[in-house]
C-alpha cells in the first residue's frame, strides 16, 4: 500500500462505541456523533449502525450522514454560518434540530421554513462563559468566542423566537470546547446549565431537550495504555450535577472521544538528514495529511514500526515548504533509515477530514482492519 495512509482499527472503534453506549445507557442519554471529527463513510456506517444520531456542521455533512444510514430524525445541525442553501437542504430532509447560534440566523431559518411550508425545530446554542481550559483554538464557550448566543442576549432571543410561528424551540445547546480531560470543567457546565434552565423555566419557557455538545478528551501521550476514554466518569459527572426536568431528553455530541484512537497515520521515511544541531527524519506525510501539529501545536505519539535499533533523537518533519510542517521535535526513535514505516498515533479525529491538496499533493489513502495490529506486523 502506498504511503502515507490512514489506518483504521475497526475493532477498537467498536469497543469504543460499546463503552460509550454502556456508560450512557443507565441515564437514558441520547448520543450523536460529531461528523466533523471524521466523515469517512466506513466509520460513519459503523457508527450509525449502533443507533447513534449525527451532529453536523455543514449541509454536506448532513448529506453524508443521510447517505451513511443516519436517520433524519437523529440529525442535529450546528454552525455559526449556515448558508441559505444548507438550511433549505436540512429543512427539506426534516432533520431533528438546528442548533442556532444567533438571532439573524433564526430569522433566516424562519423565512425559509415559511417559504417551504415547514416548521423548523431549533435549539439555541448558548455561550455559557465556561472556560474549557484547553488550547485557545479549541475553546468555544467563553464570551470572546464567536460561538453561540451570549447569556446577556438570551431573553431577547427567546422572546423573538416566541413570535415566529414556524420555529419550534426544543431546547438549549452547549459546546464549550474540545480535548477536555478535567471533569470539573463539565461540572461547571452542568451548574451553569441549571441556572440558565431555571431562569427560562421561571419565564414559562419549557425545554423538552438539552444538549451538552461534546469535548471529552483522549490520551494522546499513552494511546496503548488508554485506548478508550473514561466515558463512565464523563456521563457520571452529568448525572450527578445535572438533573433533567420531567421528561427532558439529554443529548451529547461526541466526536474526538469516539474515533481518535482508532486512527493512525502511516508514513515512510524518505530521508534522514544530519543537521548541525539536529537530526531530521523526513517523511512522505506532511501537514497536508495531518494538520493538527501545525495548527494547534498538537502532540502525537510517533513510532518507528520497522527498526529495533537503539534510540536516537529526531525532528520528524514533512516535505512541505512550511516550517510548521513538523510532527514532533527531539522525538526518541529507534535508529531510523530510509524506507522505515512510521506510525503517527491517535489520528482518527480531525486528521483525514482536514487533509488538503496543498502543494498539489495527493490526498492520503485509507486502510481498514478488524485485526487491531499495524500493517507491517501482519
Ligand atoms: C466539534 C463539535 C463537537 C465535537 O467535539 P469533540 O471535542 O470532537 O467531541 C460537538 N458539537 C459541536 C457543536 C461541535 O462543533
Amino acid at each position: 500500500m502506498q504511503t502515507p495512509y490512514y489506518y483504521y482499527d475497526l475493532t477498537l472503534l467498536e469497543r469504543t462505541l460499546d463503552a460509550a453506549c454502556l456508560a450512557s445507557r443507565p441515564y437514558g442519554y441520547c448520543l450523536h456523533y460529531a461528523v466533523k471529527a471524521n466523515a469517512d463513510p466506513v466509520l460513519l456506517r459503523r457508527i450509525s449502525a449502533r443507533g447513534l444520531g449525527a451532529d453536523c456542521v455543514s449541509g454536506n455533512e448532513v448529506e453524508r450522514a443521510l447517505e451513511c444510514g443516519f436517520s433524519p430524525s437523529s440529525i442535529v445541525y450546528a454552525g455559526v454560518g449556515k448558508s441559505d442553501r444548507e438550511i433549505e437542504f436540512a429543512l427539506r430532509h426534516d432533520i431533528f434540530c438546528f442548533n442556532c447560534e444567533s438571532l439573524p440566523e433564526i430569522e433566516v431559518i424562519h423565512d425559509i421554513a415559511c417559504r417551504l411550508g415547514k416548521v423548523a425545530r431549533i435549539a439555541i446554542r448558548v455561550n455559557p462563559n465556561v472556560d474549557a481550559h484547553t488550547h485557545h483554538y479549541i475553546t468555544t464557550g467563553i464570551e470572546e468566542n464567536k460561538f453561540g448566543v451570549y447569556l446577556s442576549d438570551l431573553d431577547r432571543v427567546v422572546n423573538a423566537v416566541s413570535e415566529m410561528p414556524r420555529i419550534r424551540l426544543l431546547g438549549i445547546h452547549f459546546h464549550i470546547g474540545s480535548q477536555i480531560t478535567d471533569m470539573s470543567v463539565f461540572r461547571g457546565l452542568c451548574l451553569r446549565a441549571r441556572e440558565i434552565q431555571s431562569r427560562l423555566h421561571a419565564r414559562g419557557v419549557v425545554l423538552p431537550h438539552i444538549n451538552f455538545g461534546g469535548g471529552l478528551g483522549v490520551d494522546y501521550e499513552y494511546p496503548d495504555e488508554h485506548p478508550i476514554p473514561d466515558f463512565r466518569a464523563y456521563f457520571d459527572t452529568f448525572s450527578r450535577f445535572f438533573e433533567p426536568a420531567a421528561g427532558q431528553q439529554v443529548h451529547f455530541e461526541l466526536g474526538r472521544s469516539l474515533v481518535a484512537q482508532c486512527g493512525t497515520l502511516i508514513a515512510r521515511v524518505l530521508y534522514v538528514k544530519e543537521g548541525e544541531r539536529r537530526r531530521f527524519a523526513i517523511l512522505d506525510a506532511g501537514m497536508n495529511d495531518l494538520l493538527r501539529p501545525a495548527l494547534y501545536q498538537a502532540y502525537h505519539k510517533i513510532e518507528n514500526l520497522t527498526s529495533t535499533l537503539p534510540a536516537l533523537k529526531y525532528d520528524v518533519v514533512g516535505p512541505i515548504c512550511e516550517s510548521a510542517d513538523c510532527f514532533g521535535k527531539e522525538v526518541a526513535l529507534p535508529a531510523t533509515r530510509r524506507g522505515d514505516l512510521i506510525a503517527i498515533r491517535t489520528c482518527g479525529a480531525y486528521g483525514e477530514v482536514m487533509a488538503s491538496r496543498y502543494n498539489l499533493r495527493d490526498l492520503p489513502g485509507t486502510i481498514y482492519s478488524e485485526e487491531g495490529i499495524f500493517p507491517c506486523k501482519i
